[in-house]
């Protein structure tokens, strides 16, 4: 039995996404959480079969919150600044 596609990360990601100079695609040390860094997934999309009932069908696309990247695009919290700010809070 020969082995197919086995889905693992980092096959047919895409290097960059649609943003020049993105700042998200720059990292790779966050990958995307909805896909796990697979560019990936598998959502659910909703129908209506012949008797009007609502069923789901599960398809699988690229991950739009990376654009299929598998790299973190919006995250909850921002990540650390890799360049410190000169800023000094706390003076007034
Ligand atoms: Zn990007
Ligand atoms: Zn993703």
């Amino acid at each position: 039995m020969p082995s197919g596609p086995g889905g693992s990360p980092g096959e047919g990601l895409r290097p960059h996404c649609a943003v020049e100079r993105c700042r998200w695609c720059e990292r790779d040390d966050l990958p995307c959480r909805f896909c796990s860094g697979t560019g990936r997934w598998s959502p659910q999309r909703p129908g209506v079969d012949a008797n009007g009932a609502i069923e789901w069908t599960r398809v699988e696309e690229q991950c739009r919150m990376c654009a299929g990247t598998g790299r973190e695009h919006s995250p909850l919290t921002d990540p650390p600044d890799p360049a410190p700010s000169a800023h000094s809070p706390g003076e007034l």
